[in-house]
């Protein structure tokens, strides 16, 4: 049996390793490593995949989000509603951006923000609401979008963990996630399911006037050399990345088809053990399996997470501490019992090793293992 990998970036490097050489190696002979026509060739490929207006691809997943907080116009003092259970990433460009970060509690079963809890932390100074589609399926966006059409908020999805999934409305119409809300983001971090071999990210929107904004922010303001409109940032895409996400982005249904067929494998090790449950995939979306997140009842999780080590089987715990309670927040004023399941949730997931390339001798050695363990 190979050695089992949280990620398998090599494995799967190597069963495309012609076409990315290939690739890699034009944008060296052109010397155009920054924008260029491979960003282009790539931008124009993942606003066909995503069926989106924009994309404008920029430097990582987190200036994704500042960049879209910078284009709505917001200023300081106002509010931004999101999830206490996600990467710090989130909520950390909004404090960045003098913005009032506003937490409100996750659903049980999927890990997403409770849409339930919603309206009432709604207050005059709430502008806008990130949603993010954790572990790769999506927030019920039918309803997230009805609040905020009401309420003349902003909604800007964090795709960083979902791209590919879909939303499915009540009539049966899909639409990919981060197309949905006024701007959605993503990340091309190297262990994300469309990843590249560095940092890179994208902003999609379909709203022209966004867009254009979008574009000069990540440009310094600027749309003609050396006359800048307003303050910006510098964040762009590397024509290398690029040129590995547009080999990549071919794939990116096959990689997602493969990530689902790990997860049954699992669910169906698991579905009998009572101190293991599995993943809860909602009936408004697809799953494109980011993570294969379990939930331990009355176990000690630290005990196993040794006992797996030991067997060579890595093992990661996202989230350990919700950002309500991290020190980053202090200023935020949170306490313990404030976000009640975000809490409980921390101190039973563990996520299991989740990439395109595991087989089934490596998830039957994983699970017998788990099994023993628990
Ligand atoms: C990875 C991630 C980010 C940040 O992306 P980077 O490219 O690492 O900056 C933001 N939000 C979520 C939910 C993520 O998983």
């Amino acid at each position: 049996m190979s050695p089992i990998r949280m990620v398998d970036l090599r494995s799967q490097y190597e069963k495309i390793k012609k076409e990315i050489d290939a690739n890699i190696a034009q944008v060296i002979e052109s010397t155009a490593f920054v924008n260029g026509p491979k960003v282009k060739e790539f931008q124009t490929h993942l606003e066909e995949y995503l069926g989106v207006k924009h994309v404008i691809p920029c430097a990582n997943g987190t200036d994704a989000l500042q960049v879209s907080l910078m284009a709505l116009g917001l200023t300081a003092g106002d509010e931004v509603i999101t999830t206490p259970f996600t990467f710090i990433a989130t909520a950390e460009v909004i404090g960045l951006l003098g913005l009032k970060c506003k937490f409100v509690d996750v659903e049980w079963d999927t890990f997403n923000i409770d849409v339930t809890l919603l309206e009432k932390n709604i207050t005059p100074s709430t502008k806008a609401i990130i949603p993010v589609h954790l572990f790769g399926q999506s927030c019920n966006m039918e309803v997230i979008m009805q609040i905020a059409k009401k309420y003349s908020l902003f909604v800007i999805e964090d795709t960083c963990q979902a791209i590919g999934a879909e939303f499915i409305y009540r009539n049966g119409r899909k639409q990919r996630l981060g197309t949905i809300g006024d701007i959605g983001c993503t990340s091309f971090f190297p262990s994300k399911n469309l990843g590249c071999y560095g940092d890179g990210g994208a902003v999609f929107t379909n709203d022209d006037e966004i867009a254009k904004k979008l574009q000069g922010i990540c440009n310094h303001g600027m749309y003609k050399q050396y006359y800048h409109e307003f303050l910006g940032v510098n964040s762009r895409l590397d024509a290398i990345q690029a040129a590995v996400l547009d080999i990549k982005l071919k794939y990116l249904n096959d990689y997602n088809e493969a990530r689902k067929k790990a997860s049954e494998f699992y669910n169906k090790m698991f579905e009998n053990n009572p101190k293991i449950e599995t993943p809860v995939i909602s009936s408004f979306s697809t799953h494109v399996f980011h993570q294969y997140t379990l939930k331990f009842k009355n176990v000690e999780r630290s005990q196993i997470i040794d006992k797996m080590k030991v067997a060579n089987i890595p093992v990661m715990v996202y989230y350990p501490i919700p950002l309500h309670l991290q020190k980053a927040f202090d200023d935020l004023k949170y306490k313990i019992g404030d976000f009640p399941i975000a809490e409980k949730l921390s101190k039973c997931v563990i996520s299991l090793p989740m990439h395109t390339e595991l087989n089934e001798e490596q998830q039957q050695y994983i699970g017998e293992n788990l099994h023993k363990f628990v």
